[in-house]
């Protein structure tokens, strides 16, 4: 049972009258600089919370899985060459100042082709003709990136790695006289590790329009002869829209379009071919950050906003990390249960 009020402040008023008295009367009322000046120090009752420093600096970095779909078109001009074909054999290309220098696979490793050249082959140089081959790769990325946002920009770097199937490769003129040809492996995995900078530029509730670029190095698998190839950086421009479910979790989709070249030396000439292999992408993922907090350990702890137990603070048990929850108090259930299904039509639901 506790003591009536008056009671308590009957017994309380002398004890005050007489810290004034000692004190000086005016000195009680001063603000103490530090904790430990103050008559009760407020520590007393409240433990002070503790951090983990390196939890809340690895929440910082937001880390991304996407995959989807990519379509990647080879396409070069064979200025300063010509083609050569023959009946039932894959087209060769040869040097446009002297025929009977000859290439095979001049899309990756360059191979002299030094065999006769049986009668009724038909050539056609570039000197006379645009020349040119193209083929479509079909592709499924599957990219991963780590980045720290500040304001509207973040900046961060990442790696994908597409599983590209190279199509046959098309000429471009003379269709009827010359045939395709296709890679000896039309199956490989393109890599890519870039850099990456970007800015939130629309903002619609829950929906983000965030527009970045990735630019970097890239390898095209190790047919492709790394001695002969002068490789470009690539540039890959993107706009993604971002669903924000929480601020530890959204969903994006990122269609974007990639440029990239390489140039191949010819040995035995000082001539080079400049073949394009720009992309097109479709990315679909999740981005993902740590928690600043931990999830509260206590099984039966119903508590729906940020908590402490003892002197470290927790996260809500009651919500999972796709969910967005108002600092301030729970939005477990932001909508009611008489909005819910058939009540909606209901008058009088409860
Ligand atoms: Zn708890």
């Amino acid at each position: 049972m506790s003591k009536p009020k008056s009671t308590v402040l009957k017994r309380f008023f002398p004890i005050l009258c007489l810290i004034i008295a000692l004190t000086g009367g005016t000195s009680v009322y001063a603000q103490y600089q530090r904790e430990g000046d103050a008559t009760i120090p407020l520590e007393y009752f409240y433990i002070e919370r503790q951090h983990n420093g390196l939890r809340t600096l690895l929440s910082k970095v937001y880390f991304s899985f996407s995959t989807g779909y990519a379509n990647t078109t080879f396409r070069h001009d064979l200025d300063g060459f010509g083609i050569l074909q023959q009946a039932d054999a894959a087209p060769l290309i040869f040097d446009g100042d002297n025929a009977t220098v000859r290439y095979s696979n001049w899309t990756n490793d360059v191979t002299q082709y030094n065999d006769a050249v049986g009668p009724g082959a038909f050539s056609v140089n570039s000197d006379t003709a645009a020349l040119g081959f193209r083929s479509n790769a079909f592709g499924i990325p599957l990219k991963l990136t780590a980045h720290i946002e500040f304001d509207r920009y973040r900046i961060g770097g990442g790696y994908s790695l597409d599983y590209t199937r190279v199509g046959e490769f098309e000429p471009t003129n003379f269709g009827d006289q010359v045939s395709s040809y296709s890679l000896e492996r039309p199956g490989r995995f393109i890599k890519h590790y870039f850099g990456m900078i970007g800015a939130t530029v629309y903002r619609y509730y829950e929906y983000t329009l965030v527009v970045d670029a990735n630019i970097g190095g890239y390898s095209l698998g190790s047919d492709f002869a790394a001695n002969l190839m002068n490789k470009s950086v690539y540039v890959n421009l993107g706009a993604s829209v971002e669903r924000q479910f929480s601020e530890y979790f959204r969903l994006f989709i990122r269609p974007s379009y990639e440029v990239k070249s390489y140039k191949l030396s010819i040995p035995e000439t000082t001539q080079t071919l400049h073949h394009s292999v720009n992309a097109l992408y479709v990315n679909v993922g999740f981005t993902w950050r740590l928690p600043e907090l931990r999830r509260c350990f206590l099984k039966s702890c119903h508590a729906q906003i940020n908590h402490a137990h003892g002197n470290r603070e927790y996260r809500s048990r009651r919500h999972p990390i796709y969910k967005k929850q108002n600092p301030h108090y729970g939005e477990n259930y932001p909508v009611l249960i008489k909005y819910k299904g058939k009540n909606k039509r209901k008058l009088n639901p409860y």
